[in-house]
């Protein structure tokens, strides 16, 4: 018996770091899972190596930002699986910017997709859990949710957003009796493709990512699996008395 069998989720930006991550280890904990994402080579990959593994999975193709993807997604997955319990809203984009050099074009594309893509898989989420009475919500935010950081000034605000975002809905959920649970996670700084491109766009890549491991008293980057473990365990039943919690999983960052 797996941690998740038979139960359903779907997890946004699936194809690269994080979210395949999740989606890799919730298919081997016994999920079906809905791998969503616009990059379409990417995400059907993911599927394949879970169906190799022997589990179920489907690819849809999801911009979070844009609402009548998220109701052709819910169709498509209430076709294959007639239900959802699991909803991992964590594609998300990264960008550098303090408030003087962020242009408002920049800053509306950051919430757009952090923000509002949030707001929307939550919103979707709620309306087919509720009927089937209950489920489990994962909104990806981050230490940036938590921290300030002067060169991060729209990411820190829509992580900020997501992490109070959650809670307002998680109260709704639990006020409204819908047994629906909404948490969120906070890593530093795993060393996915996200990760990587910041750091591949400075003239000294090595010294780049030493100044990131610095920031990390564990003395290092995290993993994709070190979020897709916590994700797992808000997913599954074990964590069934949580919501409006936030979870960091980030090497001591915001310890200090
Ligand atoms: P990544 O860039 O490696 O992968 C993100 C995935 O999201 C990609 O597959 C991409 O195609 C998809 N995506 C981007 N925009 C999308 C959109 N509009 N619609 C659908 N899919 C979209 O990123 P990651 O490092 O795996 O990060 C995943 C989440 O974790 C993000 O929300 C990120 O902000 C958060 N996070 C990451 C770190 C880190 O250090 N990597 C730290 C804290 C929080």
């Amino acid at each position: 018996m797996g941690r998740v069998s038979a139960k359903v989720a779907l997890v946004t930006g699936a194809a690269l770091g994080i979210g395949k991550a999740t989606a890799l280890l919730l298919a081997r904990e016994g999920a079906k899972v809905v791998v969503a994402d616009m990059k379409e080579q990417e995400g059907h990959a993911v599927v394949a190596e879970i169906e190799a593994a022997g589990g179920e999975a489907l690819f849809v193709s999801l911009n979070v930002t844009v609402e009548e993807d998220w109701s052709k997604a819910m169709t498509a997955i209430k076709a294959r699986f007639g239900r959802l319990d699991i909803a991992v809203n964590n594609a998300g984009i990264a960008y550098t910017g303090t408030v003087e050099s962020t242009s408002l074009a920049d800053w509306r594309r950051v919430q757009a997709v952090n923000l509002d893509g949030v707001f929307l898989g939550t919103r979707y989420a709620v309306e087919a859990m509720k009927p089937q009475g209950g489920g489990s919500i994962i909104n990806l935010s981050s230490i940036e949710g938590l921290v300030g950081d002067p060169t991060l000034a729209a990411y820190n605000a829509s992580k900020g957003g997501v992490r109070l975002f959650t809670k307002s809905a998680a109260l709704h959920c639990a006020r409204s009796g819908y047994r629906i649970r909404v948490n969120s996670v906070h890593p530093g700084y795993i060393w996915t493709p996200m990760v990587q491109g910041l750091t591949a766009d400075t003239p000294d890549q090595e010294a780049a990512r030493q100044k990131l491991i610095d920031l990390h008293p564990l003395g290092h980057l995290g993993e994709a699996d070190d979020i897709a473990y916590g994700i797992l365990f808000l997913a599954s039943d074990e964590s069934k008395f949580m919501t409006g919690s936030e979870l960091v999983i980030d090497g001591g960052y915001t310890a200090q």
